[in-house]
């Protein structure tokens, strides 16, 4: 498949004043430092990691809802992080989002016809009765009936809502969709609804999603190729079976093992990782690997240098320095279990 982005050294950091008068910058919340990755065409990249690893931060300064910091945003040839407002705005009708919340995402005080309508008047591809048929037809795509075009937000359901954000997402016909925890607010039993929705908008319309979770579990099966975020910072990418079968991140394999195996035989012969402690604040991440403060395997190196994010086996990336030491790890598990 064909690259369709490209992001390279992406930061987003937040600025932290002090002073009523006179405003000084006293810190940075660094959301977001440093990320290197491509996204593919018609591909599903899970990203997953827990809330305030910047995951979000970085959905939205892909798509450019935040204009990031430093680094690029390669998207048809252009940066998107150098391109003035002006020249981005035609590039924005292929770059969209379906957010978490199916109530604060849809303004109350307009129509789900008007909802859905907007991104056709912002970008002046359709207006009056070609908009409404317009609409019609998405409502009918994402399963929504469309006599309901003059309804309100609060007359719909959770997953009603969440199709109404899928439909306005899609008005445009986008190329790129960041899905920010999608389905995380809605009732288990309309879940897979949805997932099963947007499954199939991918292949009718050749999407491409960057899929936002807090947990591996709930992306396993919809992403072709998985990232894991800790503290602004990817752990690793790797294919979806590949991150399950050999994570190479302490991070991601305490994850996996966090997940429950249906199998009570395989369950008791398990080997967990326990996490000691909190994540670390943003604002003052820990030196060198930003996870040594947890890591069971940190040693010296691991506060002192930086980890590069590196290709250790063909298309599996790690941030991690157990890539030079491979006894190390062995030696370490050996020692937990005895
Ligand atoms: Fe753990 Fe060190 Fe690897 Fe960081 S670099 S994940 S602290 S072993
Ligand atoms: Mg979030």
């Amino acid at each position: 498949a064909e690259k369709l982005l490209t992001i390279e050294n992406l930061k987003m950091h937040f600025p932290v004043y002090r002073g009523a008068l006179v405003r000084r910058e006293v810190n940075r919340v660094r959301a977001v430092d440093g990320l290197n990755f491509d996204i593919y065409e018609g591909e599903t990249l899970g990203l997953v990691g827990e809330s305030g690893c910047g995951k979000s931060t970085t959905g939205r300064s892909i798509i450019q809802l935040y204009r990031p910091t430093d680094g690029k945003v390669v998207f048809d040839g252009k940066n998107l992080c150098e391109l003035p407002e002006a020249e981005l705005h035609p590039l924005r009708r292929d770059l969209q989002m379906i957010f978490q919340d199916p109530y604060g995402s849809l303004n109350p005080r307009m129509t789900v016809g008007d909802i859905i309508a907007e991104p056709l008047k912002v970008h002046k591809l359709a207006s009056g009765k070609a908009a409404r048929e317009r609409v019609q037809e998405l409502m009918e795509i994402v399963g929504l009936d469309p006599r309901f075009i003059r309804r309100y937000p609060h007359e719909f359901s959770g997953g009603q809502r969440q199709r109404i954000g899928i439909a306005r997402a899609l008005a445009c016909e986008p190329r790129f969709i960041v899905c920010d925890e999608p389905i995380s607010a809605l009732d288990v039993s309309i879940q897979a609804q949805i997932m099963n929705l947007m499954e199939d908008l991918q292949k009718e319309f050749n999407l491409t999603y960057l899929f936002i979770a807090h947990d591996l579990a709930a992306v396993r099966h919809i992403s072709d190729r998985i990232a894991v975020m800790y503290l602004g910072k990817m752990a690793e990418l790797a294919d979806g079976r590949e991150i399950y079968d050999n994570p190479l991140h302490p991070y991601t394999e305490a994850l996996i093992s966090a997940v429950p195996i249906p199998d009570p035989e395989v369950e008791k012969t398990r080997q967990r990782i326990v996490l000691q402690g909190d994540v670390p604040s943003p604002l003052n991440p820990p030196s060198g690997c930003v996870f040594h403060t947890r890591c069971p395997y940190a040693w010296e190196r691991c506060a002192m240098e930086v980890p590069r994010f590196e290709q250790a086996e063909p298309g599996h990336y790690v941030a991690c320095h157990l890539i030079d030491e491979p006894m190390r790890r062995e030696r370490v598990k050996g020692a937990m279990t005895r």
